[in-house]
């Protein structure tokens, strides 16, 4: 595979810093430099574009996010073998990477941005991708401090977010993210394409902020949304008791006889809004 930016090829990288994936940080490494451009070019236009990456490892898709012309990559890799790595890149783009060492559940991304508007693009280790999200669908105050968020998930996670009513993979993703965001599917990866490969196949979902999401509180979204999917096969005057039940239901002009994946985002944020 010709490197499109000069710097070894990934392998190479892997074998000389012996970087063997560790299951634990959900290392699965993409190290088709086509494939990682093909994700940085599903964030947009990143000419000039400051980028906010979580688990770089040895760095496919950070090369690709600066060969596609972001102005600054700021990644945050937990794993410290991955370090020298990142380097190399850093100093083939003088200035234009930034490295921090650290785990991105504690980091404070918001800070890390600067006050510049950021685009968040990741390859998401598996088992931290779904808190992560919902950390950043919750950030206040809202419109956020990103413009964009394009991520690699599970491809069942992925239909969890994007999910409409009505399907079975409506859920409490989907509410939360239909509500503050328009997200949409770029495309599938297959698991061969990782090394080594995960038991299933990922996509790449991509999401913008809305301006002006439905009023509505985080907070009581999160436990309405808790309580109608936690039972959701029950009709909501049954699966809602503990948060108001009927009266609740009424109170917002929901027949409590209907199921939650039935419901949709703004009348999820009208129960919501009548739990006060
Ligand atoms: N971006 C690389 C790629 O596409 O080939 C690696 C992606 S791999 C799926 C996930 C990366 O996230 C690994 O490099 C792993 O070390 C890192 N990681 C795992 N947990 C992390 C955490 N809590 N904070 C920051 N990075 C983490």
């Amino acid at each position: 595979m010709p490197a499109i930016d000069g710097l070894p090829p990934l392998r190479e990288t892997i074998s000389r810093y012996g970087l063997n994936a560790k299951k634990s940080l959900g290392q699965n490494f993409l190290l088709d430099l086509n494939l990682t451009q093909k994700i940085a070019r599903a964030a947009g236009n990143l000419e000039d574009a400051v980028v906010l990456e979580v688990g770089p490892g040895p760095g496919g898709l950070t090369r690709a996010l600066l060969a596609c012309g972001a102005r600054k990559v700021i990644a945050v890799e937990r794993d410290e073998r991955c370090l020298p790595a990142l380097h190399e890149i850093g100093e083939h783009y003088p200035d234009r990477l930034d490295i921090v060492e650290g785990d991105a559940l504690e980091v404070d991304f918001s800070v890390l941005a600067a006050g510049e508007r950021i685009r968040i693009v990741s390859n998401l280790p598996y088992n931290i991708g779904t808190p992560l999200l919902v950390s950043w669908l919750l950030t206040e105050p809202w419109p956020p401090y990103f413009d964009s968020l394009t991520l690699m998930f599970q491809k069942e996670v992925a239909q969890r977010i994007v999910a409409a009513p009505g399907s079975g993979a409506y859920g409490r993703l989907s509410v939360l993210a239909g509500w503050r965001t328009e997200a949409g599917l770029a495309f599938d990866v297959p698991r061969q394409a990782f090394t080594p490969p995960p038991k299933v196949t990922s996509s790449v979902v991509h999401l913008t902020p809305r301006a002006a999401p439905l009023a509505c509180s985080a907070a009581n979204l999160a436990r309405v949304t808790q309580a109608a999917f936690g039972q959701r096969r029950k009709m909501l005057r049954q699966s809602l008791k503990a948060v108001g039940g009927e009266p609740l239901l009424v109170g917002a002009g929901i027949d409590p006889q209907r199921r939650a994946e039935t419901l949709t985002v703004a009348e999820f944020c009208r129960l919501a809004q009548a739990l006060g």
